[in-house]
């Protein structure tokens, strides 16, 4: 079975073209009711409505899932070998002070403050700064993107599939707490809405010139996904949110290399390759998504 893609990361900044290309889709069945916040005005009087699409139908946005995945990503980066993440927590400046004593390298995207006080004192070196700066990306910034580099990866909101919703919104009472007592306020009850569990949304996952790293930290998240202990939207502390992916498949386009041992893909197959793909959109693997998921992971305690 040939499943991955591995790319030198300068050689990666210098290209701009299609490297690969994955695809990985599946159902997110929810194991508990789910609260996404729309922020939009609708026709309910609740106080917290769901996000719905214009058809009223409730989804996911892409930019939810994409950063719940990261989150869950980011709690399992530091139990993986060679991998690092900010976890988009920034330093004092005495963390940094001390971080850059020890001579650690520290993700731009934690001290964009200092960055940008160190080109406006130096302008002639700005460019520098930010290239040095580029090089220091933590592995989850790489793959999900920060204010110094485009995302890898990309995901397309989350919709029901025709057949599936029951037009069931269900409205739950909720009291505000006082921090001070620890006992309910009377006039901050509020309520909210939720989709109920058991609803299903269609996942569709995008990854483009990613590196094997790349890969290896997605199948980590999904990984924790497949298994039941991923979770989205709001009032996760209520215990909602609780997701599960089923049916997860992988669609790989491999131009360059190809394999968790790093093939090379020849001329002749990258043109094959490419030809097939621009004309019948025919990826070159298709792949069990949790044998892919297995593959990679195991590539990471190789
Ligand atoms: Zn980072």
């Amino acid at each position: 079975m040939a499943i991955s893609g591995q790319i030198d990361r300068r050689e990666l900044t210098n290209r701009y073209e299609l490297r690969n290309r994955y695809v990985f889709t599946g159902q997110l069945v929810m194991k508990t009711a789910l609260h996404i916040g729309g922020g939009k005005i609708t026709l309910t009087s609740s106080d917290s409505p769901v996000v719905l699409t214009p058809e009223q139908q409730p989804f996911i946005p892409g930019s939810s899932f994409k950063g719940a995945l990261r989150s869950t990503i980011e709690k399992i980066v530091p139990g993986l070998p060679g991998f690092s993440s900010c976890a988009l927590t920034d330093l004092s400046e005495n963390e940094l002070e001390e971080a850059h004593k020890r001579g650690e390298k520290v993700c731009p995207t934690v001290r964009q403050s200092e960055i940008a006080q160190a080109r406006r004192r130096d302008p002639a070196q700005a460019e520098h700064i930010m290239q040095e700066a580029i090089g220091d990306l933590c592995d989850t910034c790489l793959l999900f993107g920060s204010p110094f580099t485009a995302a890898r990866l990309n995901v397309s909101d989350l919709y029901m599939p025709d057949e599936e919703w029951s037009g069931m919104v269900q409205v739950r009472d909720g009291v505000a707490i006082d921090r001070d007592t620890e006992k309910a306020r009377d006039r901050l009850k509020y309520d909210f809405e939720v989709v109920p569990a058991s609803a299903a949304f269609k996942l569709e996952i995008l990854l483009e010139n990613a590196t094997k790293r790349d890969i290896q930290l997605l199948c980590v998240g999904l990984s924790e996904f497949v298994h039941g202990f991923g979770v989205v939207g709001g009032k996760r502390s209520r215990g909602l949110g609780v997701a599960q992916l089923e049916g997860l498949h992988v669609s790989a386009l491999e131009l360059y290399e190809e394999g968790v041992e790093q093939g090379k893909v020849s001329e002749e197959q990258r043109r094959q390759r490419m030809r097939d793909f621009l004309l019948r959109k025919t990826f070159s693997d298709q792949v069990d998504g949790l044998a892919f998921l297995t593959a990679y992971i195991e590539s990471i305690f190789a």
